[in-house]
């Protein structure tokens, strides 16, 4: 038995992929397979198939950190014969067969079943970057952020987990500013929900340690000087997530934001987040997250699509959320 994947493989340093005819057999062990139908192409995805990111640790490799799609068959608890589930990061993509492909065979502790409302599509809509943006949102509200608390601004706003979050954010009744390079896509994110649209630009060159006090609360996609001149314009008992690196992975910040107005700095991850963590992110997200919005965000491709998908998002040229339908 084979399906379609598409594989990476590693030749002289030089990482290429190509779709192609994969046997049944050559499927990693795990307790559960899924016929997959859909991924999607994230950031890290996209630094994967560039090999800008050290992400496949092994070759070949089918990769792809998402997937959704029905349960083929399954020795797991609790997981069974047709359920409906996702899958995202661990080591998809790392040392294990990712999303890519027509089937996957993987760890039942790695799934959560996909929750009401959602189809396997909106569940790849979402993807490691939506189930980021609900990570950070549950970080706010753990700190304690509420909307009376101010403003909220979100950077790489018109990217999956900026698109995601202010969605999430401004039906919880939070004021959303977003902070974006493509100031003409404007438009797209006051329909997610954003009450202002700032030039990412006024927080990316080098700032001052502390300034005028502005954001209740942060979802930070990007890093750099962005991270650190949004810490410096955070509120007095402010939480700031920090959830990438668009910009870049250093932080060139000091620690006054922190001793002087007692600023929080949440670090978020999803990759090795525990499964009651991912459990209750991906309920809210059933629960909060307005589907039209989120069908508003994403872009529906095909496999062979993948690599030039890839190219684009590293250019920064990719709104929302890209899925990838496999078959
Ligand atoms: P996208 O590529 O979809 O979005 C990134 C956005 O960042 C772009 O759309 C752009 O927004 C902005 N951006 C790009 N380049 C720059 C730059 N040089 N300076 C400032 N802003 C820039 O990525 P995702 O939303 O999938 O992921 C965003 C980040 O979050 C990535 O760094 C990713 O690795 C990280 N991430 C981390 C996770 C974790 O577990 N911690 C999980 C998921 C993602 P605009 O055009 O609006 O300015």
């Amino acid at each position: 038995m084979t399906f379609k994947a598409l594989v990476a493989t590693r030749e002289n340093e030089a990482l290429s992929t190509k779709v192609t005819d994969f046997d049944d057999a050559d499927l990693m062990p795990g307790d559960v397979t899924v016929s997959v139908d859909y991924s999607t192409v994230n950031y890290k995805d996209a630094g994967a198939l560039s090999g800008r990111i050290d992400v496949i640790k092994q070759f070949p490799l089918i990769p792809g950190i998402d997937l959704a799609g029905t349960v083929e068959a399954s020795s797991y608890p609790g997981i069974a014969v047709g359920d409906k589930v996702v899958a995202n990061s661990w080591g998809l993509s790392q040392t294990h067969h990712g999303g890519y492909a027509q089937k996957a065979r993987l760890s039942g502790e790695w799934l959560v079943k996909v929750p009401k409302p959602f189809s396997t599509k909106d569940a790849m809509a979402i993807g490691t970057a939506g189930y980021t943006a609900m990570l950070c949102v549950l970080a706010l509200e753990h700190g304690g952020i509420t909307p009376d608390r101010g403003d909220i601004i979100v950077t790489g706003a018109n990217g999956g987990v900026g698109s995601i979050a202010i969605a999430l954010l401004s039906d919880l009744g939070y004021r959303v500013v977003a902070s974006t390079g493509r100031l003409e896509e404007a438009d797209y994110l006051r329909e997610l929900g954003a009450a202002e649209v700032i030039d990412r630009h006024t927080l990316s060159e080098p700032g001052k340690p502390v300034a005028s006090e502005r954001w209740a609360g942060a979802v930070d996609s990007v890093g750099s000087h962005t991270l650190a001149n949004v810490l410096a314009q955070t509120r007095y008992r402010g939480v700031v997530t920090a959830c990438g690196l668009a910009q870049g992975l250093d932080l060139p910040a000091t620690v006054l934001p922190f001793i002087l107005r007692n600023v929080t700095l949440a670090g978020i991850d999803s990759v090795n987040a525990p499964q009651e963590v991912r459990m209750k992110a991906w309920s809210r997200l059933a629960r909060d997250l307005d589907l039209s919005k989120l069908a508003r965000t994403t872009t529906v491709v095909g496999l062979a699509d993948v690599p030039d998908i890839a190219r684009r998002v590293l250019e920064g040229k990719i709104q929302g959320r890209t899925v990838v339908d496999v078959n």
